[in-house]
């Protein structure tokens, strides 16, 4: 396919301007403007929207493809719920109209939306009050680990390092270093799961808190849970939750309630909103009573009409962390997806979340090395250590199923299973699709053992087949070099 450089023409447009009448403000900042013409591709309106359906067309999309990116959770997201965002009132919204008491009535509904939001949250984690703030899970975490930290200050605890099993998500031990924490990493057990015993024995009086995903990234509920919160509370160190995986529990069990004191969800993974090219996204954070105090502001609060206002009045709050109202139409997808689904959808999403997941499981247990030994929650883990003694790996994989038509499953990671291939399927596919996922991946195990070379050469149906990946990321060249050179 060629770039949309190579089908540029002189004088070619999509769309005349008038020419501009006095540009007079632009007259006085000559510095300003261009010396020369932007160097733009010249290609009719026809031939650019063209070029960029083609080009949508070779990608990879939730809705074009199963995508069973274990992490991810990545589901449908309704299009009722992109209706929703693309009203009017919502999608007009000026971040500055006054939300004040009087002249507020612009802003009135979008406050409401944000209140309820936050107290559905508050609910389905069973936590005192959530900020809608964060932009992303990681961005959660870090609000998260700040609130940590200003809890501790605020306390006067002489604390210095959180503790992170070594299976979490990379952003756990970055977010708890940003908050200026030392990462007191343990190391998981010879079976790939969570060393509670080493855990517990770790926890000292300086430990500010304890991050645990749960389910763990090997889809798995940790053991002792209410044991270790007990543990960590005896010497006042928060426990927080990374709800990334909040999909597998969703409307059965309530985070707060396990004792964990500050949660983050992400609405792109469990409230049904795109992820969108790595975003937009959002990752609210809960949390316990006593660290209400020091959540972000603004925060969303009623007058006593009944009518809605920002709040910025918090002494302890540890300020800003995104501006205006965080990543609104985002908010307002997972708004619409909470009102679709209702309280008892809830629970149909996870039993069918840990349903499908289990159904994958089985069926490909015999052909790969499942890291679970009994039931898994809302994903499940393989070691594709066998391959790789006949010399293919979970790489290898992965991209023959690119050419099946299928989003490989997450591979290397958790990083401690050697080999590894995480697939989560969601609540939204179909046994049709998971059998026909399951199909592919045995027939690439089987290909493997009579021709592993056709597996080494794949994918062979993508404009791009194998890149150099060190080279890609050491030696970088995104720019296009023109026929005479020029770029
Ligand atoms: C996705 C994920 C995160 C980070 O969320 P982002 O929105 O990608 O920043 C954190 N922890 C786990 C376990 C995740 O899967």
């Amino acid at each position: 396919m060629k770039l949309i450089f190579e089908k540029s023409r002189p004088g070619r447009r999509a769309i005349r301007w008038p020419e501009p009448v006095a540009p007079v403000s632009l007259e006085r900042r000559r510095d300003l403007c261009r010396s020369s013409p932007a160097d733009l591709p010249e290609v009719s309106e026809l031939e650019t929207v063209r070029h960029f359906t083609e080009l949508s067309r070779r990608n990879f999309s939730v809705d074009t493809h199963f995508y069973p990116l274990g992490s991810c959770t990545m589901k449908y997201n309704p299009r009722g719920c992109e209706a929703a965002a693309a009203l009017g009132g919502f999608s007009d919204l000026h971040p500055l109209l006054p939300q004040l008491r009087h002249g507020g009535q612009l802003t009135q509904g979008a406050l409401q939306l944000l209140y309820e939001l936050e107290r559905m949250l508050s609910d389905i984690c069973g936590m005192a009050e959530f900020t809608l703030q964060p932009m992303a899970g990681a961005h959660g975490e870090l609000t998260g680990a700040m609130l940590m930290a200003a809890y501790h200050r605020d306390r006067g605890n002489r604390k210095t390092h959180v503790i992170v099993p070594d299976a979490a998500h990379g952003t756990n031990p970055a977010s708890a270093r940003l908050a200026g924490y030392d990462v007191l990493s343990i190391p998981s057990r010879a079976d790939h799961h969570m060393d509670v015993d080493r855990l517990l024995s770790s926890i000292r009086t300086d430990t500010a808190g304890i991050m645990l995903t749960c389910p763990d990234t090997l889809g798995a509920f940790p053991a002792r849970i209410t044991e270790i919160a007990a543990a960590a509370h005896a010497v006042d160190a928060l426990m927080y939750y990374d709800g990334a995986n909040l999909n597998a529990i969703l409307g059965r069990v309530r985070p707060g309630r396990l004792g964990f004191d500050i949660c983050h969800v992400n609405l792109h993974k469990t409230f049904g909103t795109p992820h969108g090219g790595g975003g937009p996204g959002a990752g609210p954070v809960g949390v316990a009573e006593r660290l209400r105090p020091y959540l972000p502001i603004s925060r969303v609060r009623t007058h006593s009409d009944g009518t809605y206002y920002l709040d910025y009045d918090a002494p302890k709050s540890i300020g800003y962390i995104a501006p205006f109202y965080g990543n609104f139409a985002v908010l307002v997808r997972a708004y619409a997806w909470l009102r679709m689904v209702g309280r008892e959808g809830l629970r149909a999403v996870s039993n069918l979340a840990v349903l499908n997941a289990n159904y994958v499981q089985e069926r490909l247990r015999p052909h790969l090395d499942a890291v679970n030994p009994g039931r898994c929650m809302h994903e499940c883990v393989f070691s594709g250590r066998r391959l790789a003694a006949r010399g293919v790996r979970t790489l290898d994989l992965a991209k023959a199923l690119i050419d099946r038509g299928l989003h490989p499953p997450t591979v290397y990671f958790p990083i401690h299973v050697p080999e590894a291939l995480m697939i989560e399927p969601t609540e939204a596919e179909s046994r049709e699709t998971l059998d026909r996922f399951c199909d592919a991946v045995i027939e690439c195990v089987e290909l493997a053992r009579r021709d592993p070379d056709a597996l080494r050469r794949a994918p062979a149906t993508t404009p791009v087949g194998r890149l150099d990946e060190v080279a890609a990321a050491r030696r970088m060249d995104l720019a296009w070099t023109g026929p005479d050179g020029a770029r």
